[in-house]
């Protein structure tokens, strides 16, 4: 839902914080979803599918955040305060106007009060988030490195989306995420007592950190476009790295082609959408597709 504009200053006076207003709206939609979603884990056989429900879910819930991050950081704003208002009439938004998709669509896409259009940017991004999450939980067969995928899918599609605006996301962004993500897998790793999953990732990270180091002397006032990516370097990394430690020789290559071909997919399109002289060489979007696309080949192929 709207949550202000670059033209239009956000009002300080109102004190309750968005995200507290966000999750009544969350709880009342995922309450009854995760009820049925948690009968349907104690039986064998659906377990796997029910964790993907429940991926999606949480999903439109985190693009719901995700909308206000998007929204919020380029103009140097608060997450978290004010609350989520129409930024045509400034009416504060009710809980139930904030519910993901559910709400922009009960609406038909328009403020209750001064009935103003509203973006469909925000129910995309909301259902977007939820599919890539489920996309994710699937091709880890929901167990629990997913949640760390996530955290990290999360983060990119945050970070393409504020470049794709035409701004540099901040460090902060990119690396609170994959702070979150890494601290994820950690937990996966000794849960599962798998300890390649963590050294993988860790040297994913490190390398992407490096050569995000070495980018930013490159180009220090990230003047350029085409160095506007490097903000996802860690995060990927320690993302590719999982799917290197994913344990087989065939996925890894075939995830690796398949990284290369989404890659050069996406910035073919982009190329013809954006044609404005500036190649996305590293652009976060092609970064974060090629790499969900790779996760997904890879351990598919390896079973
Ligand atoms: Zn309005």
């Amino acid at each position: 839902m709207p949550v202000g504009t670059p033209g239009r200053p956000l009002r300080r006076r109102r004190t309750r914080s968005s995200i507290v207003d966000r999750w009544k709206g969350i709880a009342v939609t995922a309450a009854p979803l995760i009820g049925v979603s948690a009968q349907v884990i104690g039986q064998s056989g659906a377990h796997e599918w029910a964790l993907v429900a429940l991926a999606g879910i949480v999903g439109l819930l985190v693009g719901s955040f995700l909308n206000v991050v998007v929204h919020r950081v380029p103009l140097g704003l608060s997450v978290s305060a004010p609350r989520s208002f129409c930024p045509t009439c400034d009416r504060q938004l009710a809980w139930w106007e904030n519910v993901p998709v559910i709400s922009w669509t009960a609406l038909r896409g328009r403020c209750r009060t001064c009935h103003e259009r509203i973006s469909i940017r925000y129910p995309l991004v909301e259902g977007g988030t939820a599919v890539t999450f489920a996309l994710v939980t699937w091709a880890w067969r929901g167990s629990s490195p997913s949640a760390g995928y996530c955290a990290l899918a999360a983060t990119a599609i945050a970070v393409s989306l504020i470049e794709f605006g035409g701004a540099r996301a901040p460090l902060s962004v990119g690396a609170a995420g994959v702070g979150l993500g890494q601290l994820l897998l950690a937990v996966a790793a000794v849960w599962l007592g798998r300890w390649s999953l963590l050294g993988w990732s860790l040297t994913g990270l490190t390398l992407g950190g490096l050569a995000l180091a070495g980018l930013r002397g490159a180009d220090p006032d990230a003047r350029d476009a085409r160095f506007h990516g490097r903000t996802l370097l860690p995060t990927t990394g320690c993302w590719l790295g999982g799917i290197a430690g994913a344990g087989s020789v065939t996925g890894v290559v075939a995830g690796g082609a398949a990284w290369v071909l989404a890659e050069f997919g996406c910035l073919v399109v982009l190329w013809a959408v954006r044609n404005r002289g500036r190649p996305p060489a590293l652009a976060s979007a092609p970064l974060v597709t090629g790499t969900l696309v790779a996760m997904v080949v890879s351990l598919t192929v390896a079973g």
